[in-house]
C-alpha cells in the first residue's frame, strides 16, 4: 500500500501553493483535482490584486504559470473526486470514484463556489459584466450602474463597497425585507446611492460579448422589467450574492466546521492532528488568491513539520 506524506485535495490557488511547497520540501506528495486546475478564479477575466500578475492578467494564463511552476517541482498528480474520508487513524484514508489514497498528512483546499443566480445568460456572461466578487471584480464597474442579486450581510456589505466604484447600486432582492442585520441595513437605508427592487427576481441576462440588458420579474404582480445599459456605458454590473457553498460535504463528521467551512488555526491545522485546511474552505475574513495561496504555502510548511517532529508514521 502506497503512502504519501501529503495528499492535497484541490488544484486552486490554495491547493497549487500547497502543491509548490510540498514539491519544493521534496515531499512524497499527490495532488487530487475533481476537475480543471484552478478553482474559482479561471472563470475571472481579469485579475489585478495579486502582487506581480502581468498587465490584463486573466485567472485562467495565472493559474497555468501556478500549474507549470507546480509541474517543476515534480508532485504527483491525479484527476479525481473525494467522497469520503477517513481521518480516524494515522494513516488518512481518502476515498475517490474507486480508488483509495492513503497518507500521513491531508491538505484540504476545495474552495467554495458562490451559488449562481441560475438564470438563462448569466453563465455565459460571467466576467463579462457578471461576477461574484465585489473585491475582485468591482472597479471595473467604475462610474457604471451595477447591480446586487440577495438580501443578506454579504450582500448588503458587498453593495454598499460597491457604491465606491458604480454611480448608482441597485439592491434586487426576492422579498420586501432584507435578511442581512439590522445594523448593516440601516447603512444601506441610509446611503444615497442605495436603490432597492423589492419582491423581485433576475429572469434572464442578455448581452453579446458583455451584459446589455436584463429582465427583472415582480414575483407579487407578475410584471416583467426590461433593464437595458444606458447607450453611452453600453453595459452594467451584475454581482450575485446569494450564498456560497462550500466543497465540504465528505468532510462532514470529520472535522470541525461551521455552515460547511473548516475551522483552522494561523497554521492551517484543523481540530484532527495532520489534517490541514488552506484557502476559501476555511472559516476567514479575506477569500482571494493572495490570501489562498499564503494558506497554501503554511499548510505545506506545517504538514513537513508534522510529518517530522509530530510522529506522522
Ligand atoms: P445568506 O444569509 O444565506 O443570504 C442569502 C440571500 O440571498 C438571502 O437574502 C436570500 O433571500 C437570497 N437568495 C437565496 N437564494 C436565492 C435565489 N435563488 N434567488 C434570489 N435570492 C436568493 O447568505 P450570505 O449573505 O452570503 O451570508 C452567509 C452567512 O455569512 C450568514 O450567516 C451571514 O450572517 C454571514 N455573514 C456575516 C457577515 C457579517 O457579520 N458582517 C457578512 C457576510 C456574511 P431570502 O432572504 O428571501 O432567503
Amino acid at each position: 500500500m502506497k503512502v504519501y506524506d501529503v495528499v492535497i485535495v484541490g488544484g486552486g490557488p490554495a491547493g497549487l501553493s500547497a502543491g509548490l511547497y510540498a514539491g519544493r520540501a521534496r515531499l512524497n506528495a499527490l495532488l487530487i483535482e475533481k476537475d480543471k486546475d484552478g478553482g474559482q478564479i479561471v472563470i475571472t477575466s481579469e485579475i489585478e490584486n495579486y502582487p506581480g500578475c502581468l498587465p490584463e492578467e486573466s485567472g485562467s494564463t495565472l493559474v497555468e504559470r501556478m500549474s507549470k511552476q507546480v509541474e517543476k517541482f515534480g508532485i504527483e498528480r491525479t484527476s479525481d473526486c473525494i467522497e469520503s474520508v477517513d481521518f480516524s487513524g494515522d494513516i488518512k484514508v481518502l476515498k475517490g470514484k474507486g480508488k483509495e489514497y492513503h497518507t500521513k498528512t491531508v491538505i484540504i483546499a476545495t474552495g467554495a463556489y458562490p451559488k449562481p443566480i441560475g438564470c438563462p445568460g448569466e453563465k455565459e456572461l460571467i466576467g463579462k459584466g457578471v461576477s461574484y466578487c465585489a473585491t475582485c471584480d468591482g472597479n471595473f464597474f467604475e462610474d457604471f450602474e451595477i447591480f446586487v442579486v440577495g438580501g443578506g450581510d454579504t450582500a448588503v456589505e458587498e453593495a454598499l463597497y460597491l457604491t465606491k466604484f458604480g454611480r448608482k447600486v441597485t439592491i434586487i432582492h426576492r422579498r420586501d425585507e432584507l435578511r442581512a442585520a439590522k445594523s448593516i441595513q440601516e447603512k444601506a437605508f441610509k446611503n444615497p446611492k442605495v436603490d432597492f427592487m423589492w419582491d423581485s427576481v433576475v429572469k434572464e441576462i442578455k448581452g453579446d460579448g458583455m451584459v446589455q440588458s436584463m429582465s427583472v420579474e415582480n414575483v407579487k404582480t407578475g410584471e416583467v422589467t426590461e433593464i437595458v445599459a444606458d447607450e453611452e456605458d453600453g453595459t452594467f454590473g451584475i454581482f450575485g450574492f446569494i450564498g456560497y457553498l462550500p466543497q465540504s460535504k465528505c468532510f462532514e463528521g470529520s472535522l470541525d466546521m461551521e455552515y460547511g467551512y473548516i475551522r483552522t488555526n494561523e497554521n492551517m491545522e484543523t481540530n484532527v492532528p495532520g489534517v490541514f485546511a488552506a484557502g476559501d474552505i476555511r472559516i476567514k475574513s479575506l477569500r482571494q488568491v493572495v490570501t489562498a495561496c499564503a494558506d497554501g504555502a503554511i499548510a505545506a510548511v506545517m504538514a513537513e513539520k508534522y510529518i517530522e517532529n509530530e510522529g506522522g508514521n
